[in-house]
């Protein structure tokens, strides 16, 4: 696989300017990603109110299988980023 030198210059550049944050190692895209879940159950409780109407009460969610990271501007696996990622979210 080539890789174009000026690429590699940038992407060690913006490694070193912020190396907490995670960066796509294709795109050097750094603020948008979306998360996979396989095999999820999903439980949302309800509590029916007077009226007949319902509000949800909770939101249990299971997830039995693999969970991946992705790139969300060229589709790159970043799993090896998801731990990271994890400790990130508030
Ligand atoms: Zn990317």
């Amino acid at each position: 696989m080539e890789t174009r030198p000026d690429s590699v210059k940038r992407r060690r550049q913006l490694r070193q300017k912020n190396s907490l944050r995670i960066i796509c190692p294709n795109c050097g895209n750094d603020h948008s990603f979306f998360e996979v879940a396989d095999g999820v159950i999903l439980t949302s409780r309800y509590t029916q109110n007077r009226d007949g109407s319902f509000s949800q009460d909770g939101d249990e969610s299971q997830i039995m299988g693999e969970v991946r990271f992705f790139c969300a501007e060229c589709n790159e696996d970043l799993t090896a980023h998801h731990q990271r990622f994890v400790e990130m979210l508030f």
